[in-house]
This record gives C-alpha cells, structure tokens and sequence, in this order.
C-alpha cells in the first residue's frame, strides 16, 4: 500500500514538473477522443524522454515499465485528473501490441522503436462505406502480383488520417470461403502512390477522420502481420485492445467542471444554475451513476488481477461509459446555455490564444456534445455490443 502511495507521489511530481500548462490547456480543450497530433505527440515525447513512459503496458524489452496492474491504473487516473492530453491509442495501444504478438523480429525492430518515439503515427484501415459492424464483409482489394501486392478499394472514417505516416489495413486477398477467411493483415506507408486522402468534417467541425482512396498501390509481401489471408485473426486480437478503457475517472473530472460552471454562473436574472433544485438533482443522479460504474469498473479490475475471464463484461462497460459520457456532455450543454451557440473553433486552439465567448466550458461543451454522439458509435457500436452481451450471458443466438 505504502509503495502505491509512493507511487502516486512519483506520478503527480512528474505532472507537476512535466506536464506544461499549455499541454494542461489543450488536454481541457480538447473536443475529440484523442489529442490532435501536435499536442498528442509532443505530450508522448515528454513522457518517453523524460520518464520512459511512453508505453508503459508494453514488454520491458520495448521500453515497457513492468506496472502492476494498480500502478497503471494509477497512472491513468492521474493523468486525467491533470488534464494531460490523451494519446491517440491506434499505435501505442492497438498496432503496437497486435507487432508484439504477431510480428516477425525484422516488424518488432523496425516498428516498435518508431511508435514509441512518435517517430511514425498510424490510421486504423478496417471499415468501409458498406462494413462496419459486418466488417468482415470488407472488399479493398489486394492482388498479390510477384513480391508486391496491389491494392484498389476505399477506407472510411480514417481518424488522424491527415496526420499519419503509416496505415494498418484489412484486405482482401482471397473470396472463395467465408468472409472471414481470405482477409490479410498490411502494415505500409500513408504516402505511396495511388493514395489519396480526402477530409470528413464531422458535426463539431472538427477535422478528425477521413476517406482514404487506393488506386494500384503497390505494398510489398512484408508488409504482411501473421499470415496472408489469417487477418482475421490479428484483427480481432487488436480489437480487444480498442475497447478495452475505463471511463469513470475522466466523466468524474468533466462533471466536476460542469458542477463548478454552474455554481459560479448567473443567469440574466442573476440566478445561480447550481441553485436550481431541477439540475442539482439532475447533476447528482449522474453522480450517483459514475459512482456505480467506478465500483463496476473496479469490480473488473480486481476480476483481471486474479485472472478471472472479464467475457462480456467490457461490453457492458462499453455501453454504461459511453451512455454516460453523452449524459455528462448534455449536462454541459444545459449549464452554459446561450454559450453552447457560437461556433468559436479558434477559441479551442491554444496557440490562438483567443478568450472564449464565455467560460472555457462555453467554449467545449457544445463541440463535446456533438463529437460525443459519436461514442455510442466507434470501437463496436453499443446493439453491437448488447448483441455480444445476450449471447454471451442468455446463450441467445
Ligand atoms: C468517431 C469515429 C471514429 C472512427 N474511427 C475509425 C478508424 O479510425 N478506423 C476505422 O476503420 N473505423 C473507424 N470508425 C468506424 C467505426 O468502426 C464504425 O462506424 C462502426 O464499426 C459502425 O459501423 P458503420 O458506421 O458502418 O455502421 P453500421 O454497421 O452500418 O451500423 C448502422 C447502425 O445499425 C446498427 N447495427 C448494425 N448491425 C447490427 C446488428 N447486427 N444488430 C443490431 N444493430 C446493428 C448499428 O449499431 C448502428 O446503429 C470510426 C467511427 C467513429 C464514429
């Protein structure tokens, strides 16, 4: 105990010293899931150079830090509670760990070092206009044509597309079996010839994913991760990773900011929102259910310490977060009112250094409600993941 507490210390004094009160600034602005790169990388750099914590949950021998699991969870809470930027987890946490499991040595040594220096920053290429939930319905082609394969097709929904040097794909290289079989894991880079990448401006305005096109671009066979044709298999293992968060510590810190706006805010009557007893009450039930999902969420932490299967559990953390994050965003959106209504991108910039109409709440709570619409959606949407829960828990089919 008295080492965590330690621990702790140790993580807070590296914040304290580290952590700039620009990148505290972007980490509270930001609108999206993840830090845009500047900031996120920046951030990632500080932490490598630093501390060597850049990846901390990977093997020693790659620079990992060898946490309990406590430690990380520790880590984790402290960051959010500092407002340190989130690093955007396509390659630390999703294609890092599927290299570690299914790369040769020549990937691991060429990859791994990259990634954890911030030296390449990587789009996920799964989904497509016609699959999504029913990925494994996917049709970019490759056709294997000597050592190169050639590659035709589309990805949609490319988040930091427009940032990344490297892409990780599904493919499909064989149709004659299930769709399941017949799709290849690549690994290559965003700018060969042939790609383009065309913008999608989501709902907030903001700039976060993308199309992206192929047109006979030619990869090598070593771009392969695992076995032509056995994608399937690394695709499914890098999921896991995807969805594996945990959501309470940051709504704690967003809903307490929103409990702070409303009890210094006046309306034009010269009111205090924090005085009406009909938000009060609706800013204590969202309380209470963060509360249970705190206790649901260390409930699975301790299940993965003594290695019981977590199963469909993540699912349901999936939904419960994610439902939860909208109502915190919602909650915003009440307590700043009018604020909510301009649209004031520049003042979400740091580098502007633009005030915000409003508190800085103003300024994020309504591009945070819109871009927040979207986590019931990524990482497996919640029928999705419901429909994973009753087959799991009612046997249903
Ligand atoms: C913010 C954001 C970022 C993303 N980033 C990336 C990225 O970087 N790379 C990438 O590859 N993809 C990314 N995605 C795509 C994401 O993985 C897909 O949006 C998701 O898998 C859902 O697929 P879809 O959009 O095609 O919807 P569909 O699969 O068409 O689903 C439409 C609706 O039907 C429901 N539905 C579908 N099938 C069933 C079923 N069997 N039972 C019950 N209901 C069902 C869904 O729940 C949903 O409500 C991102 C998505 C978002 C929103």
């Amino acid at each position: 105990m008295q080492d965590l507490e330690l621990f702790t210390q140790e993580v807070r004094d590296f914040l304290a010293e580290h952590l700039t009160p620009e990148l505290r600034r972007a980490g509270e602005l930001c609108a999206g899931i993840y830090a845009e790169k500047p900031v996120g990388i920046a951030w990632q750099r500080i932490l490598d150079q630093e501390k060597g914590w850049a990846v901390p949950a990977w093997p020693e021998a790659w620079g990992g830090t060898g946490w309990s699991l406590e430690q990380h969870a520790i880590f984790q809470r402290e960051m959010t509670l500092a407002n340190a930027p989130v690093l955007a987890p396509n390659a630390i946490g999703m294609v890092g760990p599927a290299i570690l499991a299914y790369g040769t040595e020549a990937q691991k040594n060429h990859y791994l070092p990259r990634i954890r220096s911030g030296e390449d920053y990587w789009a996920q290429g799964y989904s497509e206009p016609g699959s999504g939930s029913d990925l494994a319905s996917l049709q970019c082609k490759a056709e294997r044509d000597g050592d190169e394969y050639v590659i035709h097709g589309t990805k949609i929904w490319t988040t930091h597309a427009q940032w990344s040097n490297k892409i990780f794909c599904l493919v499909r290289t064989d149709n004659s079996g299930k769709p399941q079989h017949g799709i290849t894991f690549l690994l290559f880079d965003l700018n060969l010839p042939g790609i383009e990448v065309r913008p999608l401006i989501s709902i907030s305005g903001d700039h976060e994913f993308n199309q992206v096109f192929f047109e006979n671009v030619r990869v090598p066979v070593s771009a392969v991760l695992g076995q032509e044709n056995d994608g399937w298999t690394v695709a499914k293992y890098l999921l896991q990773h995807e969805r594996g968060s945990s959501y309470a510590p940051g709504l704690q810190v967003r809903l307490q900011r929103v409990r702070d706006f409303a009890a210094s805010e006046r309306d034009g009557s010269g009111a205090r929102l924090g005085e009406d007893p009909d938000f009060c009450r609706k800013l204590a039930a969202a309380e209470i259910e963060l509360m249970a999902m705190q206790a649901f969420e260390d409930k699975i932490f301790s299940a993965v310490k003594s290695g019981e299967p977590v199963g469909a559990l993540s699912s349901a953390v999936k939904i419960r977060g994610t439902e939860l994050r909208q109502r915190v965003t919602e909650l915003a959106v009440e307590a700043v009112g009018f604020y909510g209504l301009p649209y004031q991108p520049e003042a979400r910039r740091p580098e502007a250094n633009v005030a915000p109409l409003g508190s800085g709440l103003a300024a994020t709570a309504m591009p945070q409600y819109l871009n927040d619409r979207a986590a019931s959606i990524y990482a497996g949407s919640n029928e999705i993941q419901r429909n994973i829960m009753s087959k799991a828990l009612l046997g249903l089919a």
